[in-house]
């Protein structure tokens, strides 16, 4: 674990994304010479005679071979110090609402994603309060802060409108009011946006987004900037006490899957540049979200704050709900299904998914652009939109 550290200070730090996706992970045993980490599914480790633990694990709910090498090319690759992986993006955020003291209050986006929102509303209702507000806008977020302000949750990307927020601007206010800064980075992936550089506490993502990349493993994790802090310990100590941990082969499939991650999102903004420039011109389109588009009124933000754009983006459609829901249902190769990030491009209908409650107009169409050939991707939209 920790094979590269980087120093924040110094800003040492040797190996670019491509190279510690491919080489952070790898945990090399001298009686194998595996060049691979291979899936480890051992739940419990031999002490040694001073009762020990030579081999470094003890139990695999505490943590495992598997997890400990995902953990490090995590926290490599978000420029931290230490990383826990969980078993889906909602367990990595629930730990964090759970080590906050009751009574905490909690600044939250508006359009926070909504398996989250849900668990501040129903599971925390009795214990945190928590202000739902437009982030976009810095005096806001300074009108909402209060004595008992002990986090500041941001999202950027946001699920489903692409909102962008100033992380390097909302990390100096919460600092000064001593309050945490953790920033879900879901959309962006660790290639293209990174958090804690910009001064935010803790890092989270859900894995089975472009981490993962195959919408094959449900994972999640958060890796922060101070390992020592009486925060990450609690967390950590939830992780391990609690027990929603990611599994071996889950871990590995995961490793296995960042070892692409850069090359993937190149791909990923790619098509999400031709594909927003094609529907940007169409007739039948009333509004394009995407941060790459000048038109988005946050693009100076998304070029200070990202390396590129991302694969996802929504599309309001003129004609209102009835035909962005005929056009969800008739692409042949957008698969109509929810999630995102996975080499198969997806879409849906997104207020329908969030259920009645949602902020998200009725005639938005949100897109997760895949891998596959680009005019293929264009042909099946044309033909969906006639
Ligand atoms: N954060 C964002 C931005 C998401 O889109 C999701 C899932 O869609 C999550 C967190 C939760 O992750 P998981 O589904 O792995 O629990």
């Amino acid at each position: 674990m920790g094979i590269f550290v980087y120093n924040f200070h110094t800003k040492q730090f040797v190996m670019r994304a491509e190279t510690l996706a491919i080489h952070a992970s790898n945990i090399n045993t001298a009686s194998t010479g595996d060049v691979i980490t291979p899936i480890s599914l051992s739940t419990t480790f031999l002490r040694g005679e001073d009762g020990g633990y030579p081999g470094g694990f003890s139990y695999s709910r505490a943590n495992s071979p598997n997890r400990a090498a995902l953990e490090s090319v995590l926290t490599a690759l978000e420029y931290g110090q230490d990383a826990c992986a969980f078993s889906s993006g909602n367990t990595a955020g629930m730990s964090v609402f759970q080590a906050l003291p009751p009574g905490s209050h909690i600044i939250a986006p508006d359009d926070m994603y909504w398996g989250l929102k849900k668990q501040l509303e129903t599971i925390f209702a009795s214990s945190l309060q928590v202000d739902f507000i437009d982030q976009t806008d810095l005096g806001n977020i300074e009108a909402h802060i209060k004595d008992n302000t002990r986090l500041i949750w941001i999202e950027t990307p946001s699920n489903p409108l692409l909102k962008l927020t100033d992380i390097a601007a909302i990390a100096a206010i919460a600092k000064h009011h001593g309050a945490l800064l953790v920033c879900d980075n879901t959309f962006a992936s660790p290639v293209l946006q990174n958090p804690l550089n910009l001064g935010a506490d803790m890092v989270l993502h859900s894995i089975t987004k472009y981490i993962g990349g195959h919408s094959d493993v449900l994972g999640g994790a958060l890796i922060t900037a101070d390992k020592d802090s009486e925060f990450w310990n609690a967390i950590r100590n939830i992780q391990q006490t609690g027990g929603a941990v990611a599994t071996p082969f889950d871990c590995f499939l995961t490793i296995r899957s960042i070892k692409t991650l850069s090359y993937r999102i190149k791909g990923h903004c790619y098509n999400a540049g031709q594909l927003t420039h094609y529907l940007s011109h169409h007739p039948k389109v009333e509004a394009v979200l995407y941060p790459g588009l000048s038109s988005h009124p946050q693009h100076a933000l998304a070029r200070k704050q990202m390396k590129d754009f991302g694969g996802m983006f929504a599309f309001l459609l003129k004609d209102g709900e009835a035909t962005a829901r005929s056009v969800v249902n008739k692409t042949k190769l957008f698969i109509q299904a929810t999630s995102l990030g996975g080499v198969e491009s997806l879409i849906e209908h997104r207020a329908s998914v969030e259920g009645p409650d949602t902020k998200t107009p009725a005639h938005l169409v949100r897109i997760s652009v895949g891998l596959e050939h680009i005019d293929d991707l264009i042909e099946d939209l044309e033909q969906a939109l006639q």
